[in-house]
């Protein structure tokens, strides 16, 4: 339904170069760093290159530079939750600003230049950047100045520090996805965005005229003392046909397709024990697994549709299948 009017424009989009960043995919992780490991993130090699070998991202390129959204910036690596909207401000230097951190959540220590003060989050010794004081950019005097590929965010005050986990779900039209996952017990916070193609912050029209490669997907951060991911992945199953291949009912085309994006070899294991019992159950299950690449999020009217809109989904419905 809501894919059709979009197919006008795909040769306009033919022109838009690819990028070659997201498809890059890395499952190397750092395990020298004090949270428990399995709980990490895996990064990409663009995350790579600045989280564990503090490098720097281009000016006014990274996704939360330009953002002005209320709610919480999260730990690429870890989700630690680092940063709250109501700290950043724009310091016109290209970089996401902020003059002040959650209490705890960031460490300072001398930068290797020995000159400037390198900012690490604390659980997990991720760069973020670099922080300078005497600016007189804000009362506080203070800027912490954050790469943007170092953090995630989600649109949720936290004023604390909070232990959260994350999982990335393409089951078809992201729209009815996240109607169901948002209601799950422990559910802290649902972002629908687009995962898995060949370019960097793509539009929902870009996504729908199928030259990116992107899945229309739902990122989850969950409490892990409420659920867990595989009782969340069982939901996933449930809610969607993991037997259509590139579909979900009337939706088609690949940006409709089954996939779980692990973020760790935790969730690839589960992913693969459920996919397991389903086949012992008969079902022909054509959910792929793929290690997380860069989640985008998609645009705010496809955020939280049905709560918006009111109704139910046309194209999900919950069926037992465990
Ligand atoms: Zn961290």
């Amino acid at each position: 339904m809501k894919k059709i009017h979009l197919f006008t424009i795909v040769l306009v989009l033919i022109s838009f170069s690819a990028c070659s960043q997201s498809k890059e995919k890395e499952e190397t992780r750092q395990v020298t760093t004090k949270a428990k490991p399995m709980s990490y993130n895996y990064l990409s090699k663009e995350e790579q290159k600045v989280i564990l070998n503090k490098g720097t991202e281009y000016p006014y390129t990274g996704q939360y530079y330009a953002f002005d959204v209320e709610g919480t910036y999260l730990c690429k690596q870890c989700n630690t939750p680092l940063y709250k909207s109501t700290d950043k401000f724009d310091a016109h230097c290209g970089w996401p600003s902020f003059d002040d951190e959650i209490p705890g959540a960031v460490k300072r220590i001398t930068d290797a230049d020995g000159q400037r003060t390198e900012i690490l989050c604390a659980n997990c010794n991720a760069h973020l950047g670099h922080v300078f004081l005497g600016e007189g950019f804000t009362g506080k005097n203070t800027r912490h100045c954050v790469n943007s590929i170092s953090l995630n965010f989600i649109p949720i005050k936290m004023n604390q520090q909070q232990n959260l986990q994350r999982a990335i779900y393409a089951g078809g039209c992201f729209w009815g996805t996240e109607y169901y996952l948002q209601k799950a017990k422990g559910v802290v916070s649902t972002t629908v965005g687009y995962i898995g193609g060949n370019k960097q912050n793509p539009s929902y029209e870009e996504v729908c005229s199928h030259n990116t490669g992107h899945a229309e997907a739902v990122e989850v951060y969950f409490n892990p003392e409420e659920t867990n991911f595989e009782e969340l992945t069982k939901l996933f199953f449930e809610i969607h046909d993991p037997t259509q291949v590139n579909r979900q009912g009337p939706d088609i085309g690949e940006q409709y397709r089954s996939e779980i994006y692990y973020l760790n070899e935790e969730q690839k294991e589960i992913s693969q024990k459920l996919i397991a019992q389903l086949e012992a159950k008969g079902y022909k299950v054509a959910t792929k697994l793929t290690a997380a690449s860069a989640f985008f999020s998609g645009e705010t009217y496809h955020q939280d549709y049905y709560k918006k809109k009111g109704g139910t989904p046309y194209c999900h419905s919950k069926v037992s299948r465990f």
